[in-house]
This record gives C-alpha cells, structure tokens and sequence, in this order.
C-alpha cells in the first residue's frame, strides 16, 4: 500500500486525484486531505478514503470540521500551521493542489520528509523555484510536474539528453477571450472570463487563462523546472488543447505530446510514474478531429507573457512579487475593483515599486525571505488597487 496525502482535496485537481485513487482503494493508504471552505465535502472524502486526518486552512471552520468527523476516526486540524504538519507526517506520494502562494510551505514541508511530490501547485514554483529544487535535492526526494503541459515536457524529455534540446514550447488554448475584439477586454466581467473553452478548472486558473498569467507562470514553471533558458522558451497558441507541449531538439525533431483536455492523464502519470498504467482518459480520434491549428500569441492582447520574461530576467524573488501581485490582482478583479485588463497593470506597477525597494529582489531565497516579499508585493497591490478603484 502506498501512503498518500492530498493537499487541496476539495478543488478540481484534488478531485480528480480522489477519482483515481478511489478505483484502486486496496493500493492506497490516505494519510491527510485538506481544504478551506469546503468542510462536507472534505469530511465526506476523509470518512470515505479512511484518512488519518483532515485539515480545513481556516481555523474558525475547526469545530465544524470536528463535527462533521465525528464517529469517523478521522482527525480533525485547522489552519496553517496544521497544514504543514499534516505535510510532515510521512507519505510516499503527496500531491500538491492547493491554489496559490498557500501551498508552498506545505510543499515544501513534503519535501523535506522525502516524499515524491507530485507539484501542480505552479505558484511554489513560480515564488520559490530554486528553494524547492535545493530542498528536494538535500532530502532526496522527487518533484514531479502534474501541470498539463510540464508533464507533457517531462515526457517528451524521457531518455533524452538535455544538451539536445533546442527549444521547449508549451502551448495555450488562449481562454475565454481569445477571439475578442481588443476593444472589449476592459469591460470583461469575473463571469465571462471564468468560463474556459476546454478545461474544466478552478475559477481562479480559469480567469488566469483568460489573462494568460496562467502562462505566464506555466513560462517561469518552465524555466525552474527543467532549466532552460527564458530565450528557449515559446508559448504558441493551439486553441484545440490537444498538443500540451513539444519538445524540438538539436536536429530539428519536435516531439509533441497528444492527449485530451483532462487533467486526470497528468495526475496519473505522476502518480503511477515511472509505469505507465491505465487510465480512464478519452481516446482521442484523430481522423474526427481532422485538424490542429496554431497562431503566434500576441503582447497586446496578453501583457502577462511579457512581464513574465521580465520577472525572469530580473530573477532573485521576483517571481514572488510577480505572483502575489497577480494574485492580488485577481482578487481585485474579482471584486469588481479593477477591471480585467487593469490586472496586468496592476501586476507591472507592483513589479516597479517593490525592484525599486532594495533588499527584497535580492534577498536570499528562504521560506521567511520569500514569504515577507509576498506580504509586501500584496500590501503594495491592495494600494495599488484602492487608488485605482478611487479609494
Ligand atoms: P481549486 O480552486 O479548484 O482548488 C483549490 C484547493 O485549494 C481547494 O481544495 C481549496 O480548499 C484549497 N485552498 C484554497 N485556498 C487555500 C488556502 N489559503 N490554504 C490552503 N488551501 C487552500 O483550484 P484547482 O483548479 O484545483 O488548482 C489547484 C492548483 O493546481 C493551482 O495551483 C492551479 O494553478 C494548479 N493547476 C490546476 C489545473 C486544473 O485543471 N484545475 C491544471 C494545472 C494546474
Ligand atoms: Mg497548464
């Protein structure tokens, strides 16, 4: 029996982690699930899979989860510090679906307790890259992507030499405003734009998709992950979403992976890897398809794609104050206190004021580093925002 954990349960990749692990129930031993608000269905999950524990991140939700438990067997925690324990108690396979900066301490916690960490949690990456690598290096354990088109990268890559690759190109469905006029774009409401053409994702990934700072970050991911160069790096738009990602290499050979728009592919194959088992993913037919198209992404419409070669360029932890400005940015959205394209300006203003503050960009890369950064970008994009929004 494998022992598992599953950070973020109760979202969209949580569950379709569940789903998998729940047709072979004999192969695995459920060691922790968490989540926020969601307590029935975390409580219904944790009862079902027999967990050892379960972990709502918001304290005052404790009793409640308590409540829902009861007579179960399941140990009932709540807030953060309660994640990161739960992070700690040894697992063989942890999968990381927390959205948001949230889920790096957590991660890295699994880290450093030698569990292979299947990371669809992009943010830790994008916060903290060099600091997830160091700590699953020094504790010997193993960081697998789930994120569609890094695992399609890291499969691609299988029994290749990294010296043969030329260029990595992650593709982009374009989200639900692809084909709007420009003109448009500052009228679109949280509603429109968290409908995704092909995914069926969380609504904050999804308006993400729509901005293209869910590329953005996919970019940075890219980088930290498998450690090439930003200049090695294209993101192509492939409004089908069924190429994830090629792989070219030094002697013109691109190597695509195909598969269909569901995330349970990714989160299998990080799950049963280095086997390729089953799984219950549609058989994509080709001839019924009948094409695949392709167009260069354009910079007006999506200015997310150019500050996240900026970020990657200034390096240090930038990309923590990139991701807790567009964070940040997404919040403001959602309350109706920016518009849509305000978020990326919001995002670029916040990058310019914190560079221009000594001492944080430049900070050594630690937990404590990294998350005062956060804070910091966050506070300067809620001002950044209220001045906007007039207030
Ligand atoms: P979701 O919103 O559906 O679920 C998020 C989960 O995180 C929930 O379990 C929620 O309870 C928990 N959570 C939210 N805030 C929290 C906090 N402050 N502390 C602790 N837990 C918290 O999101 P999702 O779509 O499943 O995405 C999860 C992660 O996976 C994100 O990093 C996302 O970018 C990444 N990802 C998702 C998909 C997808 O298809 N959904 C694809 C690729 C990558
Ligand atoms: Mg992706």
């Amino acid at each position: 029996m494998r022992r598992v954990s599953i950070f973020g349960a109760t979202g969209s990749i949580g569950q379709n982690t569940i789903d998998l692990i729940s047709r072979a129930p004999d192969d695995y031993d459920v060691v922790a699930l968490t989540g926020a608000g969601n307590i029935a269905q975390l409580a219904a999950d944790a009862r079902r899979l027999r967990a050892d524990i379960a972990v709502t991140a918001h304290e005052h939700l404790l009793e409640e989860l308590r409540t829902a438990l009861n007579g179960s067997g399941v140990k009932a925690a709540a807030g953060t510090a309660a994640l990161t324990e739960a992070a700690a108690r040894p697992a063989d396979w942890v999968m990381s679906a927390i959205v948001g900066a949230a889920g790096l301490a957590p991660g890295l916690a699994a880290l450093e307790q030698g569990a292979t960490l299947a990371l669809a949690n992009k943010e830790s990456l994008v916060c903290a890259g060099r600091l997830m690598l160091e700590t699953a290096r020094r504790h010997e354990a193993r960081l697998l992507p789930v994120d569609s088109e890094h695992s399609a990268v890291f499969q691609a890559l299988t029994g290749e030499d990294m010296n043969a690759v030329e260029r990595v190109i992650i593709t982009a469905s374009g989200g639900a405003f692809r084909d709007w006029d420009i003109d448009d774009l500052p009228h679109a409401t949280p509603d429109e734009a968290s409908s995704h053409p092909n995914w069926d994702m969380g609504q904050r990934i999804t308006i993400d998709s729509a901005s293209m700072f869910n590329k953005a970050m996919e970019l940075i991911e890219t980088r930290e992950y498998f450690g090439v160069s930003p200049d090695q790096i294209e993101v192509l738009i492939h409004p089908e979403s069924l190429i994830h990602a090629m792989v070219g290499f030094r002697d013109g050979a691109l190597m695509a992976h195909v598969g269909p728009p569901d995330m349970r592919h990714a989160i299998g194959y990080a799950l049963h890897w280095p086997e390729r088992r089953a799984l219950p993913v549609e058989r994509l037919d080709l001839a019924a398809i009948g094409q695949l198209s392709f167009r260069a992404p354009c910079d007006t419409r999506w200015p997310a794609l150019r500050l996240a070669r900026e970020v990657m360029q200034t390096g240090g932890l930038a990309g923590a104050v990139f991701n807790a400005a567009k964070e940040t940015a997404l919040d403001g959205f959602i309350a109706g206190k920016i518009g849509f394209t305000g978020m990326a300006e919001v995002v670029e203003e916040v990058l310019n004021l914190v560079t221009a503050q000594p001492g944080h960009i430049d900070a050594t890369m630690t937990l404590d580093n990294v998350a005062a950064t956060d804070h910091l970008a966050r506070r300067e994009a809620w001002s950044v925002i209220n001045r906007r929004a007039g207030q």
